[in-house]
């Protein structure tokens, strides 16, 4: 394995982010590879002392169980800086502090993001420098646009990382060894065969204090723009011949570049509520509207549904149907594939004959296919069965296997600069007829699947 990144230059160290996700996925990064040597420097506007940034670092790398040499090497070496990250001069002299090829991971507001991407264009950055950049990357295509160009002139594209810590490496590897590994599933794997596809990722959480970013994102940006669409490129990919960089994000590409809302309709084709004051699991929990931070008139929707298509000769036809959700009755992380109806059932033959359906469960990986079977009693008779496996969980959270990938020089994992304005280009009309109330803010009590009138899903 290729060790490139020798400095892990953390801006906006002290924030959420940092010592919520990203320090504790370093920590397990860590923990994997005694062996490694990182500098890891943290800089914020907060007036934190180097011992108090190796506190906040030991409690991180705690919560992650992490430990071992490498562990222990950067809480004894790492530093803290208070500077504002913005000033061309601060940076410089981080950067000067950073030891070998550094990443430069930007765990800040997406508005300071792009002002110190025009600062660090007045610094000769070292050779081999990458930038790791959070969700959102923008705020819409003509946003995502600029700020590719602002990357572009500081480093090449295979030195950006626009991070998406949904999909860990595990779980895309799961996707398409699942797909291309197996004679059964591919050739029925289009628009002859497959009457739908359904991603959703159902939250039971509510808001937890996070207004100020989420009010002014909501569900859509938030999860369908930023990583349901990445998903549904990997189901809907053609076979790479390799698992590299370049093959899997050509794959990505095609499929986001082909992809549409669906009849060219936000009406008809989106949906979207907000959750009202209700009980999740036993817990009772505050109207979003009623949430600190949140501005009702934003009309912020925490349920968001958008139907798809893939204009290619695989995919004509087929719904490709996204939602995601807070505050909702269920956890549901899930990718549910329907088939169509067999051709021709046997007369004779008689009950349930449902479509074979596979549901493909993320975090943790399982999937189950549902099938129909001659009943144990009565042959004549079909039955509902179930086939289900569980897949290799992978030792890493999804984080950290993005995190590795950012320290190993491989952005095979990350969002190429084409694919994250394809995912606002696709996304764009649904915002568009969201702002100008064409498609109705329903509501739904928290703890419930979202608004009675709709239909479920998968
Ligand atoms: P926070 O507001 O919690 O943290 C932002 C950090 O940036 C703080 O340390 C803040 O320091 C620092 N900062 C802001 N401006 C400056 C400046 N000019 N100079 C130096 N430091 C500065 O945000 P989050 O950690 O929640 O989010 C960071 C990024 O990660 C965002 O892009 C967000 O969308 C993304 N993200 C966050 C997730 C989360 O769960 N938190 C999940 C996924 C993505 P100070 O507090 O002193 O101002």
């Amino acid at each position: 394995m290729v060790q490139s990144i020798s400095t892990l230059l953390i801006l906006g160290a002290s924030g959420d982010l940092s010592a919520r996700l990203l320090l504790p996925a370093l920590g397990q990064v860590l923990t994997r590879n005694p062996e490694r040597r990182l500098h890891v420097i943290g800089a914020a506007s907060d007036a934190l002392s180097t011992a108090e940034w190796r506190q906040l670092l030991r409690k991180s790398f705690a919560s992650a169980e992490a430990s071992g040499a490498a562990v222990d090497a950067v809480v004894a070496t790492s530093t803290y800086h208070q500077a504002d990250v913005t000033d061309p001069e601060s940076l410089a002299t981080l950067l000067a502090e950073c030891e070998g090829v550094p990443a430069i991971y930007f765990a800040l507001p997406p508005a300071v993001t792009s002002l110190v991407c025009a600062a660090l264009a007045a610094i000769d950055l070292p050779a081999g420098t990458e930038l790791a950049l959070e969700k959102p990357f923008g705020v819409d295509e003509a946003g995502a646009v600029a700020l590719n160009a602002q990357l572009a002139a500081l480093v090449p594209e295979e030195q950006t990382f626009r991070v998406d810590h949904f999909l860990g490496r595990s779980t895309v590897f799961n996707l398409l060894g699942l797909r291309f590994a197996n004679r059964i599933f591919e050739p029925l794997w289009n628009n002859e065969h497959i009457a739908r596809v359904d991603i959703v990722y159902d939250e039971q959480l509510g808001l937890e204090g996070r207004a100020g970013y989420y009010d002014k994102a909501g569900a859509l940006v938030d999860m369908i723009q930023s990583h349901l669409l990445q998903v549904m490129a990997v189901i809907a990919m053609e076979p790479p011949s390799t698992l590299g960089a370049a093959d899997l994000r050509d794959a990505k590409g095609i499929v986001l570049r082909a992809t549409r809302v669906r009849g060219g309709s936000p009406r008809r084709a989106s949906r979207r509520a907000r959750y009202g004051a209700g009980v999740v699991e036993g817990h009772p929990l505050a109207a979003y509207v009623d949430e600190p931070g949140v501005v009702p008139s934003r009309a912020t929707e925490t349920l968001a549904e958008v139907t798809f298509e893939i204009n290619t000769w695989r995919w004509a036809g087929v719904p490709f149907t996204l939602r995601s959700g807070k505050a909702l009755g269920e956890h549901r992380r899930e990718i549910v594939v329907t088939f169509k109806p067999a051709s021709h059932l046997p007369v004779g033959l008689r009950g349930r004959d449902d479509p074979t359906v596979l549901r493909i469960a993320l975090a943790p990986d399982e999937m189950s296919l549902e099938i129909n079977v001659n009943g144990s009693r009565d042959p004549h008779e079909l039955e509902r069965a179930l086939l289900a496996v569980t897949f290799g969980p992978g030792e890493l959270l999804a984080y950290g296997e993005v995190l590795e990938g950012l320290l190993d020089g491989d952005p095979a994992l990350s969002v190429r600069g084409d694919a994250a304005v394809e995912c606002w280009r696709i996304v764009a009309p649904v915002l568009a007829a969201w702002r100008d109330s064409t498609v109705p803010l329903e509501e739904y009590p928290a703890g419930t699947a979202g608004p009675a009138e709709w239909a479920p899903l998968g």
